[in-house]
């Protein structure tokens, strides 16, 4: 009996090295790597000599469809972005209290896990949950149980500047159960008090132009906020996972308090890996986002970081906004929020590979295998014979530049506006199914599935 598919002759990328191999998938999962001649016969062969064949690409960080007044984007917009940038999986927000518009207050999390599931439907590449913790009551507590009984095995919560934010107390009450069920905690890092207050002078000084953006968000207030989450952290024995790090202070705060590794996660997000603050030059209150884009020096501190381990992941925080809420006079009137997903990788792998000479097993760690199983998904980001067949091949000599033109987000413009990559990807498989095929989307809305993420083993 002949296999599904067989790739054949790519540079096959694992935690650990390249070398020449052929893939044969079948039925949905991985069953054979090896020589071409010793595979299996198959219904389709794609050549792949020449190019990257690696793991889909898992983003543990991106917003989709929250608030539908104000965000543009859809679960099949979103997701065909996510499939063209060849992210297989990504792990999107549901809300307690149903949606983030806090459209039913006393609605449990698992009522926003089926919200959100429902939304998924449409999705063109597999998804996962994170489930946001707002509601400041004990009874919050009794819900975390079937939230983790439905897979959903992580929780964030937002500090009380946020509409949705929650005060330390909570926050130290919350890790504690969070971490009697193993599961992992999550924080939005940076001092509500000190951001508030420096935006209120900011008015009162009419800083509005987007260029001062970053000054209302310093990078000691999200060293500070780390701080506390991380001390909180090791105090109550939670998992916890240090959301889009920013800068070189909040990267130290981390890795002071991460001495063996075991209870402490972080991410930097792939924008700032890329850009400085004076991307606001270029494009106003489009690159908004919190924490904000920082100096050349932490762009430079996220890659020492994550050389050392301290950050282990790269994620997008991927969020869309309708244009006009972005183009207000003052920055203060404008949303916050990015998007990534469609560009991340090759943006990625532009940054650490073809400018900083990093390896293919580094961009596969930290974009594939280590969100996966940090999150608790073991068919997920590897190559490994009895794992999901998520694939992508990707072509490194493709020069590019991306243009908000040829994006499928509903994004107005991306932050990667004009930048020039040289890789770009050519097929991408979920579970086997070809979703992309030479760039082009190919499959149809809802091709992709939710992920029940297990516990995750964080002493691994
Ligand atoms: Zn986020």
């Amino acid at each position: 009996m002949p296999v599904d598919t067989v790739i054949t002759g790519g540079r096959v990328v694992t935690t650990t090295d390249v070398s020449i191999q052929s893939i044969a998938i079948d039925d949905g999962e991985i069953v054979a790597i090896g020589a071409e001649d010793s595979l299996p016969e198959a219904n389709e062969r794609i050549n792949a000599s020449g190019k990257i064949v690696m793991p889909g690409v898992v983003d543990p960080h991106v917003h989709i469809d929250e608030v539908p007044e104000n965000r543009a984007g859809t679960y099949e917009a979103e997701s065909a972005a996510a499939a063209l940038g060849g992210v297989t999986t990504f792990i999107d927000f549901s809300f307690q209290g149903k949606d983030r518009a806090n459209s039913e207050p006393g609605a449990p999390l698992i009522e926003g896990i089926r919200h959100k599931q429902s939304k998924g439907e449409d999705s063109y590449v597999d998804f996962s949950l994170h489930s946001v913790l707002r509601r400041e009551d004990r009874e919050t507590f009794d819900e975390l149980e079937a939230a983790i009984d439905a897979g959903v095995t992580s929780f964030k919560m937002f500090r009380s500047t946020y509409d949705i934010g929650v005060g330390n107390g909570f926050i130290h009450e919350a890790f504690r159960h969070i971490a009697d069920h193993d599961a992992v905690a999550a924080l939005h890092t940076e001092d509500p008090a000190v951001c508030k207050a420096i935006t209120d002078r900011m008015k009162r000084e009419g800083k509005g132009n987007a260029v001062h953006y970053p000054d209302s968000r310093p990078d000691y207030a999200e060293a500070m906020a780390a701080e506390d989450a991380v001390r909180m952290a090791i105090e109550t024995g939670v998992k916890y996972y240090g959301v889009h790090t920013s800068c070189q202070k909040a990267a130290a705060v981390i890795d002071q308090f991460q001495d063996d590794g075991s209870s402490i996660r972080a991410e930097t997000c792939t924008h700032y890996t890329i850009f400085d603050r004076s991307r606001h030059d270029e494009l106003g209150n489009f690159p908004l986002i919190a924490p904000p884009l920082r100096t050349a020096d932490d762009v430079e501190a996220m890659f020492n970081y994550l050389d050392r381990g301290t950050l282990s992941v790269v994620s997008t925080d991927h969020s869309v906004y309708y244009k006009e809420f972005k183009k207000t006079d003052d920055w203060w009137d404008a949303p916050f929020g990015a998007t990534g997903l469609q560009f991340s990788l090759p943006v990625f792998h532009e940054v650490a590979i073809n400018r900083r000479d990093y390896s293919y097993p580094f961009l596969v760690r930290t974009m594939c295998t280590n969100p996966a199983q940090t999150f608790g998904m073991p068919q997920k980001g590897t190559l490994e014979p009895g794992t999901d067949a998520d694939v992508v091949v990707f072509d490194p000599d493709q020069t590019k530049t991306i243009s908000s033109a040829n994006k499928k987000s509903n994004d107005p413009v991306t932050i990667y506006e004009d930048v020039e990559v040289n890789g770009t990807v050519m097929h991408t498989f979920v579970r086997g199914n070809q979703v992309v095929a030479d760039g082009e989307l190919v499959a149809n809305p809802g091709t992709g599935e939710f992920v029940k993420r297990e516990i995750p083993d964080w002493s691994i």
